[in-house]
């Protein structure tokens, strides 16, 4: 590609790492960003080793034939509908890694609405257990063109692809791709569902016959589209006898099977991404002992059903991940004792309603922070007790104050945190450390 007529737009982690890489491989980005330059990180070294514009896109950027683009720009946006109309070509910064990355590193790349994290972070655990030299890049951790990708040397790289980095996609192909699931989340950047959909099936859309496709065969969305996917599918399931399955004891695949008993992941859905990972892997590596041993021995993420502390009988969970309400109803259906759940944050404009019937069930009471409080008080304050608080410290304090022994505080809040803190990290921390604080009833 020809690396002098490139511009970028937006300039958060994955678009600096583009620039950077553009300049090491001789290129001369130009960089637009909408924000000021007192708030972009860094803009000092930006300005110094690149032509940038800040405070909003002008029309130079018409200029430059391909334009990466930032996944944090929705593309409904008059900019990009100019430079579309235009007939500049708009990328991804992951399309644009493909484009540069050498070609003895296999990709393997996974999407979904939930379990992406943990799904990647299990692959990369069991590539590195068999001795393998992986990378995570992509939506967790450091962006793709931030590693020396352009070289030989990484055996594998492990993408998590958010649908915001396939729509721009074009040429983008790896060799093993997987779905773990379709459900509602981010209906505030796309037309409706089918189109969120439709960008989480381009993970697939440039298989070819030796490609590899991992699916959840339990996901309607996903089982409904399964002819429109070339080369080879593996599935796998908690529901039946496929590829790969869970008997509700042990992960079944082939002769082999593979005991949870020591796994330290709380929760069905998790059975799930470790199927994914083992499917995604399981070409390359061919000893069950390894993968015993590495499911054994994954540590979970912060912020992902992450248990932080039992006082006088009653434990805490940070589930501050869960931003969307198909991760919070796997949370409830975790527990069998009865859960105080903290709900509420920024909307992403789902219908919380469908939380009812596992709220019914696993809920004792429902403390409701955030800016979708008041919406969700009136859906659910028929059917449950509720309680609103103006902050999460308060919150917390009073499910305490609540709960009896064997209770499960758990904070899984179905929303995004951008409302009341600065990501879903400071929230899970901010509730960590309140948690940490609380004293002995
Ligand atoms: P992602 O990267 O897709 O956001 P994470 O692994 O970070 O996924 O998990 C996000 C949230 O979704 C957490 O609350 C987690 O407990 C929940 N979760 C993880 N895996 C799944 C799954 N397979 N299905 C539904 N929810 C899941």
């Amino acid at each position: 590609m020809e690396l002098n007529n490139i511009a970028i737009l937006g300039l958060a982690r994955s678009g600096i790492a583009a620039a950077y890489k553009i300049k090491s491989m001789n290129g001369a980005p130009f960089l637009s960003e909408f924000r000021k330059q007192n708030k972009v990180k860094d803009s000092t070294s930006l300005i110094r080793d690149f032509d940038c514009e800040f405070g909003g896109h002008t029309d130079r950027l018409f200029d430059f034939k391909t334009i990466i683009v930032s996944p944090g720009i929705p593309l409904l946006i008059p900019i990009i509908k100019k430079l579309k109309k235009n007939g500049n070509e708009l990328i991804s910064e992951i399309e644009f890694g493909f484009r540069i990355k050498n070609s003895d590193s296999k990709i393997i790349a996974v999407t979904g609405s939930n379990g992406k994290s943990t799904t990647v972070s299990l692959i990369h655990h069991f590539l590195k257990s068999a001795g393998f030299n992986s990378i995570l890049a992509g939506n967790i951790g450091e962006a793709f063109t931030s590693f020396a990708i352009e070289k030989p040397g990484f055996d594998f790289i492990v993408l998590e692809l958010s649908s915001f980095q396939l729509d721009l996609i074009k040429s983008f192909q790896a060799d093993i791709s997987a779905i773990l699931n379709i459900t509602p989340d981010h209906l505030n950047r796309y037309n409706s569902f089918d189109d969120y959909a439709l960008s989480k099936f381009k993970i697939f859309q440039n298989n070819i016959e030796n490609s590899i496709a991992i699916i959840n065969s339990d996901d309607e969305v996903i089982s409904k589209k399964i002819d429109e996917i070339k080369g080879s599918i593996k599935k796998f399931s908690m529901e039946t006898k496929t590829d790969m399955y869970f008997d509700s004891e042990n992960i079944r695949f082939g002769n082999n099977s593979y005991n949870l008993k020591k796994s330290k992941l709380i929760g069905q859905h998790n059975i799930q991404n470790i199927m994914a990972a083992i499917l995604s892997t399981s070409d390359f590596i061919d000893d069950k002992n390894l993968y015993q041993n590495a499911i054994n021995t994954f540590s979970p993420l912060s912020h992902r059903m992450e248990f932080c502390k039992k006082i006088n009988g009653i434990s805490f969970i940070n589930d501050s991940k869960a931003t969307n309400t198909d991760s919070v109803k796997f949370a409830l259906k975790s527990f069998s004792n009865p859960v105080r759940i903290i709900l509420g944050g920024s909307d992403k404009g789902e219908d919380f309603s469908i939380l009812k019937p596992l709220l019914h069930k696993h809920s004792c009471k429902i403390y409701l922070i955030g800016e979708t409080r008041n919406t969700m008080k009136n859906l659910f304050e028929k059917e449950h007790r509720i309680e609103l608080f103006e902050n999460l410290a308060d919150c917390v304090i009073k499910a305490y104050k609540d709960a009896k022994n064997g209770d499960i505080v758990l904070l899984s809040p179905a929303c995004a945190s951008y409302d009341m803190f600065i990501n879903f990290e400071d929230r899970g921390n901010k509730f960590k450390e309140i948690v940490k604080n609380l004293d002995e009833k």
